[in-house]
């Protein structure tokens, strides 16, 4: 795919990386003066530059920079900033109500985002939907649905897992800094155990997928009990814990131990679904078929939407009036999520995903023969990282991922870091990026590892 004139879904915008300042420039500055002033310090921001205008491949600030998107809003949008369908129905609902609350007088759009979601998670048991409207929300409410259906209380959940910022969701996260320092008392019942990471796996990869889920298993049923488990949460990629994609196998064994100890397994689609890793969900790579799972981030094109979707007769577990909230599945976010799902349907966003990574696999590759500090090369479809370490050893090296992300930004590449030691740089493009724009961006991460690492060695 060549750089489409007009970025399928976006904006008419010239698709382009230009540096008119320096980043973050000067009008940003004056807006992050404001910002500091009114915003409260908890509420942190990467990189401050104050975007005026985003679509396709790329956000435009207010200094007239225009910046390379590899972060997509942290894997929302996925079909494109302000995607043309995203707009048109968005915008007609708009038009029409804003709001009613389901929960008190119904609409269409509301039923028809729970009938797509039926249609497009994975089995094709009979499925119901539950919208909220984050993805610390949908998590919180299928652990509710869980336990109202097993009438167990404890939940298992990974090391280096991410599920969100709530008293809950921050008990499930597994990272103290910077998402629960300071914050407990945390909520009760909550376990955790060995994630299956090969490439900090002790006795090699190769064994990893096997005796992670058997030390897995082993601590559910001697420290817990698996009768008393309600549910097991875990992401079918892990995001914000490193990008770190389980051995083949590891999954597949967790879900068969859910099923034969009537443990609600729960998929943690939040960053990985919609397409993103080139399938509609993560979790369908190995055939996996989760009782729940939980999704938001990519489905709505940008607006806040977040679903619980599984089993019928797990959904309708909670009784009338135990799950909802005033503002769930708002009608101009479920317009906007029909949009976006039309778009990742016409467009097939799943196989753009995995040509975004079979570009940037190789590239990726070729960057970590030449930089030994680079561990490990991860990912699937346009969800792809690089793990940095002091060479020679598995010890973490944040301070390189946080100076090959600080060139990128100053060259008008947006990236993220990740990972439980913050030693992970990240790439979530968004799936209608153009060629053009997506090696002009590998181009500015080679420059970046040559730079920083260069120094570094000198
Ligand atoms: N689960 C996963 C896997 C996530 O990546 C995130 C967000 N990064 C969440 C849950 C929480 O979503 P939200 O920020 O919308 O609450």
């Amino acid at each position: 795919m060549t750089t489409p004139a007009r970025p399928v879904g976006g904006p008419a915008q010239p698709q382009l990386r230009r540096l008119v300042t320096e980043i973050p420039g000067p009008k940003s500055q004056e807006l992050l003066a404001r910002r500091n002033e009114s915003v409260a310090v908890g509420v942190s921001t990467m990189l401050p530059v104050f975007v005026t205008r985003a679509g396709g491949g790329v956000l435009e600030d207010v200094d007239g920079n225009s910046l390379i998107d590899f972060g997509s809003g942290i894997a929302v949008t996925s079909v494109g900033n302000s995607a043309e369908a995203v707009v048109a129905r968005a915008t007609g609902q708009l038009q029409r109500f804003t709001h009613t609350c389901f929960m008190v007088t119904p609409y269409e759009d509301y039923v028809a985002v729970c009938e797509a979601l039926a249609e497009l998670t994975p089995g094709d048991h009979p499925k119901k939907s539950a919208l909220f409207n984050s993805g610390a929300e949908a998590v919180e409410n299928a652990v509710k649905i869980a336990r109202a259906y097993t009438k167990r209380q404890a939940v298992v959940v990974f090391d280096h897992g991410y599920h969100g910022r709530t008293n809950l969701t921050m008990a499930l996260t597994a990272k103290n800094m910077p998402y629960k320092n300071g914050f407990g008392p945390f909520a009760p019942e909550v376990y955790r155990v060995p994630m299956a990471y090969p490439l900090r796996w002790p006795t090699g990869p190769e064994h990893c997928a096997e005796e992670a889920a058997a030390q897995a298993i082993s601590q559910i049923d001697k420290q817990i009990g698996a009768q008393n488990v309600a549910a097991v949460v875990i992401e079918s990629i892990q995001g914000e814990g490193g990008f770190i994609v389980p051995p083949a196998g590891f999954l597949p064994r967790i879900a068969e131990y859910c099923r034969a100890n009537g443990i609600v397994f729960v998929a943690d689609e939040i960053q990985t679904g919609f397409c993103r890793t080139g399938d509609w969900f993560a979790c369908e790579h190995e055939g996996v078929l989760p009782d729940l799972i939980t999704t938001a981030k990519g489905l709505a094109g940008g607006l806040p939407l977040a679903a619980v979707t599984g089993r019928a007769q797990i959904m309708d577990a909670a009784h009338p009036g135990g799950l909802g909230g005033t503002y769930g599945g708002n009608p101009v976010a479920c317009a906007a999520a029909l949009g976006a799902i039309d778009t990742m349907r016409s467009e097939d966003l799943a196989g753009r995903a995995r040509k975004i990574g079979e570009t940037m696999m190789p590239r990726l590759r070729a960057l970590a023969q030449r930089h030994p500090e680079i561990a490990e090369v991860r990912g699937r479809g346009a969800m792809l990282a690089v793990e940095l370490v002091e060479p020679g050893t598995l010890d973490p090296a944040p301070q390189l991922a946080a100076k090959a992300a600080a060139f990128c930004h100053a060259a008008a590449v947006v990236v993220l870091t990740c990972g439980t030691y913050g030693n992970v740089l990240r790439f979530l493009p968004p799936l209608v990026i153009g060629d053009d724009l997506l090696d002009e961006g590998l181009d500015v991460i080679d420059q970046a590892f040559d730079a920083v690492l260069t120094n570094t060695k000198s």
